[in-house]
């Protein structure tokens, strides 16, 4: 019987099974594809430090420094800086090589294996699979937005869900360095889009709240991008969990990534929660095997210190992200219009990534800003 089973082969449970095997721990994730990287979902917009924290190069399509914000009303903020914002990666490259470096610590990766649902009783937890049933000490759920493990521990749905289709256009952007990104309610009601140069292609997205469907926006921002007409290479959709669940832990049981809801709200991007909370996931369950008990007890060290390392950022996004989606297009034509200053655009230009409320201060602290914004959020200013 293993030490723990892992149930999905993505970036959280690779990268959980690593550090899990290299704790010595006997490790098995279960994958229900047949190799690690495909189908792709993902943008593969990371930061220098997201990357870094993978501990692994994923080939490099195009690096970032600034960005185009286009209004609702046409308004383009151009914001930006000297050092790369965000890299646009290869994100199968990405979770192949975290994939094989969790085999090289001794993770022992089974592909083709369909996990129906877990269930845990005082002696272990019991993975029901396509090939049979697994046990073990404990079962990571790291299967992704649709996790059968998060549901397995009772009621434990995701609170928003949003969907994302992006396509890759055989196109050169003209300025290899700089992204489009496109707010609006003919865009991306809800969310925003994205256009990413990656040399001679363009990467194309956005997402949308369901019932909206992104294909039929998809198809309008191309249009808009001037881009209908190029050749698509290729097509990818996914959801994106937003909000958080209930909970992230269970007897014998924890969930990482979207499995656990571990999205940043206002860019819907998962890859660096998943990279603090996998060496939080790997403590806590080498306390648990320090102590010899595998209940909740133990296993809540493990949400209050994901909670503790990033769980202020996401409530603050979502806060963020309720204001924005409450927003009409006026209203961002408004708060583009009080955004158009270079003090402004110098601080947006700062943005973290992986913390990109670290702006809301100074952006508030110019003149007339807080008045401003205060009316956006009574529902004024327009
Ligand atoms: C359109 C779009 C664009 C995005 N862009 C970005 C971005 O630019 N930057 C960023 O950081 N994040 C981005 N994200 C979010 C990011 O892709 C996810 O947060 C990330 O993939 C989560 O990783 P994960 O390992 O938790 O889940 P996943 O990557 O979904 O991996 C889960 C794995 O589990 C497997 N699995 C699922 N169910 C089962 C089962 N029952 N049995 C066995 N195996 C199973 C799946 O096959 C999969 O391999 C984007 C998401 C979407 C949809």
């Amino acid at each position: 019987m293993p030490d723990v089973t892992v149930v999905g082969g993505g970036p959280a449970g690779s990268l959980s099974a690593r550090l899990l095997a290299a704790s010595g721990l006997d490790v098995v994730v279960l994958e229900e594809h047949k190799q690690a990287g495909v189908p792709m979902h993902c943008a593969g917009m990371l930061s220098p430090e997201t990357i870094r924290l993978s501990g692994v190069q994923p080939e490099i399509l195009g690096t970032v420094n600034s960005a185009d914000v286009i209004f609702p009303d046409g308004r383009v903020l151009e914001v930006g800086r000297r050092t790369p914002m965000i890299y646009a990666v290869d994100r199968a490259d990405l979770d192949r090589k975290l994939a094989d470096k969790a085999c090289e610590f001794g993770a022992d990766f089974r592909y083709g294996v369909k996990c129906n649902r877990a269930v845990t009783d005082s002696k272990c937890a019991t993975v029901d699979t396509n090939a049979g049933t697994i046990r073990s000490d404990i079962v990571v759920g790291a299967d992704g937005p649709s996790s059968k493990i998060a549901l397995s521990v009772g009621h434990n749905l995701p609170l928003e869900i949003i969907v994302g289709m992006q396509t890759d256009i055989k196109y050169r952007m003209e300025d290899q360095e700089r992204m489009v990104l496109r707010l609006g309610s003919s865009v991306a009601p809800g969310f925003f889009s994205w256009q990413l140069p990656m040399g001679d292609i363009t990467r194309v997205g956005l997402c949308v709240s369901p019932p909206l469907r992104p294909a039929d926006y998809l198809k309008n921002l191309l249009k808009i991008s001037g881009l209908e007409d190029r050749e698509k290479v290729q097509k990818f959709s996914g959801k994106i969990p937003i909000g958080g669940r209930r909970t992230s832990y269970a007897n014998r049981t924890l969930l990482i990534g979207d499995a656990a809801g571990q999205i940043k709200p206002v860019s819907g991007g998962g890859l660096f929660p998943i990279f603090k909370a996998a060496p939080i996931l790997n403590d806590t369950v080498n306390s648990a095997y320090n102590l010899g008990v595998f209940n909740s007890s133990v296993l809540a060290l493990y949400e209050r210190g994901w909670k503790k390392a990033f769980g202020r950022e996401i409530s603050k996004g979502a806060r963020m992200r309720s204001l924005y989606t409450k927003m009409d297009d006026e209203q961002m034509n408004y708060v583009g219009k009080l955004f158009d200053t270079p003090e402004i655009k110098d601080s947006l230009g700062m943005i973290d990534f992986d913390d990109p409320s670290n702006v809301v201060r100074p952006i508030l602290s110019q003149k007339g800003i807080k008045t401003g914004m205060l009316k956006v959020y009574l529902g004024k200013g327009r």
